[in-house]
């Protein structure tokens, strides 16, 4: 496949940091980002000081070729080495996979198909993963993916952070915002810096700053079942919603109401049939 790759090294011993963009094809945040960075390394405008780095700035490049999420099936549900892969999909993660077993840590970067604030997913909450959440400069930390998906088994094969937690590899997920939204290009880059910074691989005065950021714990998921089941509004990722409201309607008629005071998680006008349409969670006081 040879998907394109970039590796940085510095003389002084360090981290091995690699960092993923565009696992999703029409997510350009991380492309952008990463390209930015690269060059920054490559004109020599940016040194690393420490340890390697391995950027993949398009990891789905036919997805991104063609504005898609994806080509045949979803990235981030089979990142793992597949002995026989079956779709163009699995035959990447085949190929990127085994860089991400092999580093000191992980940044995966994202962008959502709703409006809403940047966010990092922490994935199983080790202090390491934690403290790399904290250097991406967001605000909210948003746990209980691994547990959701313990339900829905037939969903997820395995993501990049699950991967990357079977090896006991530090990982974070960041979203950085709606789709194209040139805003989050900005974020994309920020969190590299931070990630870069909290490694001592560049100089810590242009990392965000670290912050605790507030954790919220994401408990449902709900699959999209018809092309008519719908929202009866445009949500908010993050937005509040009361016990008893209203947040979605199925194509049958069935009203699905929030059954505790929470949060609306992703909300995804446009998920394929069987695939994730938004989920439910809580902030998580400290
Ligand atoms: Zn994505």
């Amino acid at each position: 496949m040879n998907v394109e790759r970039h590796e940085f090294e510095s003389t002084l011993p360090g981290a091995h940091l690699v960092v993923l963009g565009g696992i999703h094809g029409n997510e350009t945040c991380g492309p952008n980002a990463l390209r930015k960075i690269i060059s920054e390394f490559q004109s020599g405008k940016r040194q690393l000081l420490r340890g390697r780095c391995t950027i993949f700035p398009i990891c789905n490049p036919r997805a991104h070729d063609a504005g898609t999420r994806y080509i045949e099936e979803n990235l981030n549900r089979v990142f793992e080495v597949h002995a026989n892969p079956s779709s163009y999909e699995r035959h990447l993660a085949t190929e990127i996979a085994p860089w991400v077993a092999k580093a000191d840590a992980l940044l995966d970067i994202h962008s959502m198909q709703s409006q809403g604030e940047p966010f990092v997913f922490l994935n199983a909450p080790t202090p390491e993963s934690q403290e790399l959440c904290e250097a991406l400069g967001t605000d909210w930390i948003l746990q209980g993916w691994p547990d959701v998906y313990a339900t829905k088994p037939e969903l997820l094969a395995c993501c990049t952070q699950t991967f990357a937690d079977r090896y006991k590899i530090p990982n974070a997920l960041v979203e950085c915002g709606r789709h194209g939204d040139p805003l989050a290009d900005a974020v994309a880059y920020r969190a590299v810096l931070g990630a870069l910074s909290l490694y001592e691989m560049v100089d810590d005065s242009e990392a965000p700053a670290a912050r605790e950021g507030r954790h919220l714990r994401m408990t449902d998921l709900h699959v999209r079942l018809s092309a008519d089941d719908r929202f009866p509004k445009v949500w908010k990722n993050f937005e509040a919603f009361q016990k008893g409201e209203l947040l979605a309607v199925r194509a049958t008629g069935e009203e699905i109401r929030a059954e505790r005071n929470g949060i609306m998680i992703l909300p995804s006008q446009v998920s394929a049939l069987g695939a994730e349409w938004f989920y439910t969670g809580h902030l998580l006081e400290s």
